[in-house]
């Protein structure tokens, strides 16, 4: 499968790590948006969050957990950050492979639509 994010937790292409388990991997996002900008992606290949079955429905609770682990490595646990998803074009999913925006370490702007 021609999936970037696939390669990227295969290894063959390289990411800064962040945080990895058995189903998930936590990687800097090589174009960060604020101080601190990581990806949060299940290693399991989901296109988006459309695509999210019942079957699932454990790796998106797994999402927020290690959402806080890597908020509390990267010293962002208290000031805040935001999690973000985009799901389709209007939103601007570039990669087709299920990924959480962590955003912090700075204030943040208000979100627009
Ligand atoms: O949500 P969206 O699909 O737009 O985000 C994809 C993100 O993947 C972008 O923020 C981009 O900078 C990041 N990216 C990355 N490493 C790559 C390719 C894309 O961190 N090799």
């Amino acid at each position: 499968m021609d999936c970037l994010f696939c390669k990227i937790v295969e290894g063959s292409i390289p990411s800064k790590k962040v945080l990895e388990t058995e189903d998930m991997l936590v990687f800097h996002d090589i174009q960060p948006a604020a101080p601190v900008h990581v990806l949060i992606i299940p290693k399991k290949h989901i296109a988006s969050m459309n695509e999210v079955t019942e079957e699932d429905l454990p790796l998106i609770a797994e999402i927020h957990r290690i959402a806080q682990k890597a908020a509390q490595q990267l010293g962002v646990s208290d000031s805040g950050y935001r999690l973000i998803n985009n799901c389709g074009p209007d939103s601007g999913q570039a990669v087709h492979h299920l990924h959480y925006h962590l955003l912090g370490g700075a204030k943040l702007g208000a979100l627009t639509g």
